[in-house]
């Protein structure tokens, strides 16, 4: 039997609902893999802040460093808007990417036959979008220095950033997308700003270098302008797409809504050793939260990307995905992705049609 150590940090809004299916989930999955799970729950975000006083704590880092993976609801809410920035719960979330050096993004964009009519495009544009965006996340322009905003002596302010990127930090994003392309459709798309960028012509020489390690990827090259026109006007050419910080925070929300579902979206966050964190894209939707309304189904995919991609356990997580489609398949439907004609099921009601859709 295989045992891993999995931290929980079920966070604020919605986020206990969906991780208590995940977990659920999990549990389910567990004895048919042979597989065991021992779950810490930790406190992160407001509800840390409440408890706390900060928004990570200690022990909740220390906690995640000594297990395998981290799955991460959601976190935040207007309760802590108001705070001074050090007390606010997204510095939680900063701070676990930094302390856990989670310097890839992984943004999976696909979109499921069933909820074709949840897309903002036509279906004939958006069918069969398969998309993983695969962001850096802790350098070029976010963290480069100079920055801040000074003042001249003349007296006029200039705001500064810097986007800068290493050898070093170009080539371990790269080796991350080119094994991501490898277990997906062996295509994979960089895109940069090299035609007026140094820093993108960098990264452009090193990414063609890299690709000499992988002769069974293709690799192609795109701008950013027409990377972001190419998403909308024909997304199906993409296949694996990696690209910096500042460009991939952009081009991946973009991606995602190629879906029209938030409430349907996972993702992961890896550092060279260490665990990954597994996440939803949405936030804590505290409009819905303690209401039963939540979509669970990006939590769970979540935790199937966790399986995947940090325990190396691709059949179970074929098996979560497989569970998800069929529920769509058979009309379930929470609020967020409900149409015409679909049976209506709150978070609880979504997690059990999951349950047994995994016990068939
Ligand atoms: P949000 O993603 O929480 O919500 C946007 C809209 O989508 C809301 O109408 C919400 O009800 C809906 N929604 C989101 N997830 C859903 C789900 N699983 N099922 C059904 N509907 C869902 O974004 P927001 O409203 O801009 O932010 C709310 C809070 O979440 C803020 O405090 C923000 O800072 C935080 N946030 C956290 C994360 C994170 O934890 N990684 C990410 C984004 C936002």
């Amino acid at each position: 039997m295989q045992r891993y150590r999995i931290t929980l940090l079920p966070g604020d809004g919605i986020g206990p609902e969906i991780m208590a299916i995940a977990v659920e989930i999990l549990e389910a999955i567990a004895a048919p893999f042979d597989l065991s799970f021992d779950f810490t729950t930790a406190l992160m975000g407001g509800a840390a802040i409440d408890a706390t006083g900060e928004p990570l704590p200690e022990v909740t880092l220390a906690t995640c460093r000594n297990s395998d993976a981290v799955l991460l609801a959601a976190i935040g809410g207007p309760k802590w808007d108001t705070q001074p920035r050090h007390l606010r719960p997204e510095t939680g979330l900063l701070g676990l990417r930094s302390g856990l050096e989670l310097f890839a993004n992984l943004r999976p964009a696909k979109i499921l036959p069933q909820l074709l009519d949840a897309s903002s495009l036509k279906p004939e544009v958006v069918s069969g979008v398969d998309i993983m965006v695969v962001r850096e996340l802790t350098g070029g322009i976010y963290f480069g220095q100079p920055r801040g905003i000074f003042s001249s002596e003349a007296g006029e302010q200039r705001g500064v950033n810097t986007m800068v990127y290493s050898e070093t930090e170009i080539d371990r994003i790269g080796r991350v997308a080119f094994e991501a392309a490898r277990k997906r459709r062996q295509k994979l798309c960089s895109v940069d700003k090299a035609n007026v960028l140094e820093v993108s012509q960098l990264w452009r020489d090193r990414i063609t270098l890299l690709a000499q390690d992988y002769p069974d990827v293709e690799l192609s090259h795109m701008y950013v302008d027409n990377a972001a026109m190419q998403l909308v006007r024909a997304p199906k050419q993409f296949d694996t797409i990696v690209t910096g910080n500042l460009l991939g925070d952009i081009l991946s929300d973009a991606a995602a809504m190629l879906t029209g579902s938030i409430g349907m979206l996972p993702s992961a966050s890896l550092g060279a050793t260490g665990p990954g964190v597994f996440e939803p894209v949405h936030g804590s939707a505290p409009d819905i939260a303690g209401q039963d309304k939540a979509n669970p189904l990006a939590m769970v995919l979540s935790a199937a990307m966790m399986l995947r991609y940090a325990l190396g356990q691709s059949a179970a997580a074929d098996q979560i995905e497989q569970a998800v489609l069929q529920v769509l398949e058979q009309g379930d439907r929470t609020p967020d992705i409900m149409s015409a004609g679909m049976h209506p099921l709150g978070c609880r009601g979504m997690g059990n049609a999951l349950l047994k859709a995994l016990s068939v």
